[in-house]
């Protein structure tokens, strides 16, 4: 499968890792929108929020909270933004799941 977070998860391409266990995978974004963004992924392959299932609830939970933890790990004690960018209108550029983590700033809303 021709999908690059896949291929981070599998070491085919380098990434900056912060965390991984037997689920999910934590590494510095490439292209930081703050001083802390990184991205924490399922290593299993799910294309977008439309494609999970409740049996995937408990691994999502998982996300969130590897996120909060690592956040608050790397400094971003005042505060931090997660964000899930959903298909073409979302956002979403790499069609593997990713939470997206960002702090160490002031944070606007609404995003753009
Ligand atoms: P999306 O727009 O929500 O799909 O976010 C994709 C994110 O992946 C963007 O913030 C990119 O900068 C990031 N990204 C793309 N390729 C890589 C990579 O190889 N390593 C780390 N982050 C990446």
């Amino acid at each position: 499968m021709d999908c690059l977070f896949c291929k981070v998860v599998e070491g085919q391409i380098p990434a900056k890792k912060i965390y991984e266990d037997d689920q999910v995978l934590a590494f510095h974004d490439i292209n930081p929108q703050a001083p802390v963004h990184f991205l924490v992924i399922p290593k299993r392959h799910i294309a977008t929020l439309n494609d999970l299932t409740a049996d995937d609830s408990a691994l999502v939970g998982h996300m969130v909270y590897t996120g909060q933890r690592l956040a608050n790990e790397l400094g971003c004690t005042e505060g931090f933004r997660t964000v899930f960018n959903c298909n073409e209108q979302g956002g979403q550029t790499v069609y593997h799941i990713h939470l997206h983590v960002l702090g160490q700033r002031q944070l606007v809303w609404p995003p753009g």
